[in-house]
């Protein structure tokens, strides 16, 4: 037996056998090379190749979805991307440098032209030179995962790579390298997966043994000796019986015994998450965060199908809150057809907010199809990374130009509130003025610990400085709540600190709104809800810092979202004090 050691992300044991997922190095030589023929004869060879690839698939899928396979193959017959792949490979360039410049360029092409078909192709290009540079790199992707349900053991993974992740094959996923608060991390919490990362010396010829990973106890066990295996299997089977009794919580309030009542919403990436949120009793959604909608994409979305999968969410939740955050593109999301270019600092770069008001069409396509799905739910819309009141407004005055296109061309709509994240501290320390712009404030602890700190949240170097319960972070949090209750703007949190049992009752007494954490924490925050008692509080001064019982919470306040708002449901409470108390 082996005994590997990790930093846990999620509790939890799975058993099973080890798979090793190693994504391809695609680090292209970029010095020249004699053999200039070898290389025009290597690209040729991948070349048919996938075109053989392409061919196939399409006789694999239905009549509709072959088209797409069809027409990659056609692309691949393109006189111009062949010559001017060929232009690199004659100045003696490989193959590989060839098929990234060539196809890249291609891509970039496609996606400046104004018809939004073509611009769609840029997503084709770019899947071919992946298949083409699996082909030149002698990847075989199919075996990524395997095909039976397995224990993941990786380097690490991207957002992107996790979300195509085959779930229903996944018992366990263990990095080597990662951080706690990477959206990676934030996504196998989200799931549930046990997880470890920073597991540096487990071994590729792990691969195919049957091991157990024990996060409660931070380790996997390769070849685990008999009385291991008996006893996780017994931990595991009181794991599920544990989890079978947190359904008792369904259906109660969440509320503390001295009756201070939060909401407890849910963070989700998509309609794929409508089951989760329902199965744990989720009172709303206080994080939708729409960017997996692009990152799920092989195009940038239409507004159709944008408004599509947001329509889903907000029908499929009615009549609960559901909170849908911009598209928080950038750092480490990043998607190809974005072409946002390398940067430096990324965290601290072109993201988030800067990119949709900087791409207006970009920003518009998304914000009409949020309107338009306001009229199928109860939507508020949160705008990511704001750090000044002129970002606001000027979401605001496009949002207020898209409700203006959408009244002229005659489309439902429904009342929506607006919020933003506090997520920078130049946001935490400017909340007065902020909260005069907006209905609510959502707090993104995991990008406030990160700015605050100046702890980079991808690196795995930095987990030991990494103090998620660092007083200045704290503070922040304390003193935004404040601010915004200052100004009749409730305050929820959405990031991974909202769903710390060990804060909760310090959230409670400094009078949370809501807390937003991942569909399977719910339940389990719940119990420590009803668990507190604030009452102790309240004797300590004269002016108690808890808000009142519910009778006594302030008046509903004026929802702050400018221009004549559209017709508003008969049966929809206004704002999130109606919603709490009404
Ligand atoms: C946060 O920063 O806390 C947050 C909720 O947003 P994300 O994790 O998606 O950056
Ligand atoms: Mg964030």
């Amino acid at each position: 037996m082996q005994t590997f050691k990790g930093i846990k992300i999620v509790n939890g044991i799975a058993i099973g056998k080890i798979k090793i997922y190693k994504l391809p190095d695609y680090t292209i030589n970029e010095e020249l090379v004699s053999d200039i023929a070898g290389e025009i004869e290597r690209f040729e060879s991948a070349r048919v190749k996938v075109q053989e690839q392409q061919n196939a698939l399409a006789g694999k899928v239905s009549k509709e979805e072959a088209g797409i396979f069809e027409a990659h193959a056609m692309m691949l017959d393109d006189d111009d991307l062949i010559d001017s792949c060929k232009e690199y490979m004659s100045e003696g360039h490989t193959a590989e440098y060839a098929v990234r410049e060539g196809f890249e360029a291609a891509a970039k092409m496609f996606s400046e032209m104004e018809d939004e078909y073509f611009r769609a192709r840029s997503a084709d290009v770019i899947d071919l030179k992946n298949s083409m540079l699996d082909v030149l790199f002698g990847t075989d992707t199919e075996s990524l995962q395997g095909k039976e349900p397995s224990i993941l053991v990786a380097e690490d993974m991207t957002p992107s790579d996790t979300v195509k992740l085959d779930k229903s094959l996944l018992l366990g996923l263990v990095t080597r390298q990662g951080s706690s608060n990477s959206h990676t991390a934030i996504l196998a919490r989200s799931m549930n997966w046990p997880t470890l990362i920073q597991c540096h010396d487990i071994t590729d010829d792990c691969d195919g043994k049957f091991a157990i990973l024990d996060s409660y106890n931070s380790c996997i066990y390769v070849e685990p000796e008999q009385y291991l295996i008996d006893e996780l299997s017994a931990k595991q089977a009181e794991d599920r019986a544990r989890e079978a009794k947190l359904q008792e919580l369904k259906g109660k309030p969440s509320v503390t015994k001295d009756g201070y009542k939060v909401k407890l919403y849910a963070n989700i990436g998509g309609p794929k998450d409508i089951q989760a949120v329902l199965e744990n009793d989720a009172e709303g959604v206080g994080l939708f965060r729409s960017e997996f909608v692009y990152l799920n994409s092989k195009t940038d979305p239409t507004e159709d199908e944008q408004f599509a999968a947001y329509k889903k969410v907000l029908e499929g939740l009615a009549p609960r809150f559901v909170i849908i955050r911009t598209c928080d593109i950038g750092a480490d999301k990043t998607i190809d057809y974005m072409h946002l270019g390398k940067e430096e600092n990324p965290a601290l770069g072109f993201r988030a907010v800067r990119i949709c008001l900087n791409r207006r069409d970009f920003f518009k396509r998304q914000l009409r199809a949020l309107l338009r799905a306001s009229a199928f739910g109860n939507l508020g819309i949160m705008f990511p990374m704001i750090i000044s009141r002129w970002e606001v407004q000027e979401c605001k005055e496009i949002l207020n130009e898209c409700k203006q296109e959408l009244k002229a061309e005659g489309k439902a709509m429904g009342e929506i509130e607006i919020g933003i994240m506090i997520e920078t501290p130049a946001a935490a320390l400017c909340a007065d003025e902020l909260a005069e712009e907006v209905d609510f404030f959502s707090l993104g602890t995991n990008d406030l610990t990160q700015y605050t700190c100046a702890i980079d949240r991808q690196s795995a170097n930095l987990e030991r400085f990494a103090d998620t319960h660092h007083p200045a972070v704290l503070r922040l949090i304390r003193e935004t709540i404040e601010a915004g209750h200052r100004h009749n703007t409730w305050v929820g949190i959405c990031g991974e600190l909202g769903a710390d049992p060990t804060l909760t009752e310090e959230f409670l007494k400094w009078g949370v709104d809501e807390l937003s954490v991942n569909p399977k924490s719910i339940l389990p925050l719940r119990g420590n809800v009803r668990n507190v008692d604030l009452s102790k509080y309240k004797t300590e001064s004269p002016k108690p810092e808890v808000k009142a019982e519910p009778e006594a919470k302030p008046e509903v306040k004026e929802v702050k979202s400018e221009e004549a708002k559209p017709e508003v449901k008969a049966e929809k409470p206004k704002g999130f004090f109606g919603r709490l108390f009404g």
